[in-house]
């Protein structure tokens, strides 16, 4: 360990307050060191533990242990990686998110396990120096036939990283299949959307598939995966999804549950649930788990009305005792902002809405209190009296 980082009293509290985070502004020395590991100490020369050290990123430093003598080898990744191991056992499901970041306390690591492989995003200049220890801690504890990196995420850019998809260790197929509470689907670990599959709407697929019935709707349905749970209940399923490739994949998902009930339709989804709507149609289960309308900050707005608008219209086309379970995956749409929208929604829609459930994310995507970021996913069940 060469470098050492000192950072302002406000830097200090970060990380006192339960945040890893100390952002370039808080750095009042920089450390004299590549991107790795350093140790940090505040202003007065009190060690405050050992942090990963990103020079070209707003956020300077993401917290590691607080023991500034800590060494970050390979058995320290292990113990953290053998903690996150631990708390999955129970999941009923092949594929999971086996490392969640920041709130694993293995910040800037992502690792979700498909069966016998992983695919991991190492999204910090800091972590990147660190890969070695990384994918050798994780092939001694997950033991994995392959590990494949989609770091082709754009965040990587902010870190000075380029973005890339390179295999780790051993092989990894192009799809690989998962079974997820009796339900199959192929993920595409390569060249699907994320590591290959959306992972953190597994427990609401299942809630809502448990309560789905009568005519079924899914919209932004990617790869089928709500579409799947709901045909299980529901007598017919209408999925629509703009991507033909995943609407590809998801006729082979349909067959390797032996569903002969949905429809996969390609069109934009405002465009099917507004033509719905003129034509009468009605359903007992909707499903909107629309992609991130709010990118940024300054995108807030439009994206609200964009929300309100596919809520709406799927509120409309409920028929009595309908159930509704939508959600939003943009973390600058917070709860009370998504709950507001909804109310607005179903202020317009005419009908008598009961709030049901108000859902959020997975337990191996846990939302740590003290760390914002780590929660994006707002998800509620509507029914309509
Ligand atoms: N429900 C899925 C994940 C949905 S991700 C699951 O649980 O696996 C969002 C999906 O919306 C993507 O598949 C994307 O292709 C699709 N999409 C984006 N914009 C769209 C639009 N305007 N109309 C229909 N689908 C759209």
């Amino acid at each position: 360990m060469d470098g050492q980082a000192v950072v302002s009293q406000k830097g200090a509290q970060r990380w006192a307050r339960g945040h890893p985070w100390i952002y370039r502004s808080d750095v009042t020395q920089s450390p004299d060191a590549p991107a790795g590991v350093v140790t940090v100490h505040d202003t007065r020369g009190k060690p405050l533990g050992v942090a990963l050290w990103s020079p070209k990123s707003e956020i300077s430093l993401r917290l590691l242990d607080r023991d500034a003598n800590a060494s970050i080898d390979e058995s320290w990744w292990r113990e953290r990686i053998q903690l996150s191991v631990e708390r999955r056992q129970s999941i009923d499901a092949t594929a999971y998110r086996l490392v969640y970041g920041e709130a694993d306390g293995l910040p800037s690591l992502i690792c979700d396990r498909y069966g016998d492989w992983i695919v991991v995003q190492l999204m910090s200049a800091g972590l990147e120096a660190c890969r070695p220890q990384v994918v050798n801690a994780l092939r001694s504890v997950a033991k994995p036939t392959g590990i494949l990196a989609r770091n082709d995420v754009s965040l990587r850019a902010k870190e000075g990283l380029a973005q890339t998809v390179e295999l780790l260790l051993g092989d990894v197929p192009r799809e690989i299949e998962v079974l997820e509470a009796g339900i199959r689907y192929a993920a595409a670990p390569w060249d699907g959307q994320k590591t290959g599959a959306f992972l953190d709407q597994r427990e609401n697929r299942v809630r809502i598939g448990a309560l789905a019935r009568g005519r079924a709707l899914d919209c932004f349905s990617y790869h089928g995966s709500f579409a799947l749970h709901l045909a299980r209940r529901a007598e017919h399923v209408v999925a629509v999804d703009s991507s033909a490739a995943a609407l590809e994949r998801a006729r082979g998902n349909a067959a390797r549950n032996g569903l002969r009930n949905v429809e996969w339709i390609e069109a934009d989804a405002f465009e099917y649930l507004k033509s719905a709507e003129r034509k009468r149609v009605q359903f007992d289960t909707v499903v909107l788990d629309p992609p991130a309308f709010a990118k940024n900050k300054g995108a807030l707005a439009a994206a609200i009305r964009g929300y309100k608008e596919i809520n709406l219209r799927a509120m409309r086309l409920l028929a009595p005792g309908g159930l509704l379970f939508t959600a939003s995956c943009s973390f600058h749409l917070t709860k009370p902002l998504f709950l507001e929208m909804l109310a607005s929604a179903a202020a317009d829609s005419g009908h008598r809405l009961i709030l049901r459930e108000v859902l959020g994310q997975p337990g191996d995507h846990p939302e740590i209190l003290t760390i914002p970021e780590t929660g994006y996913i707002k998800g509620a069940i509507v029914e309509r009296r």
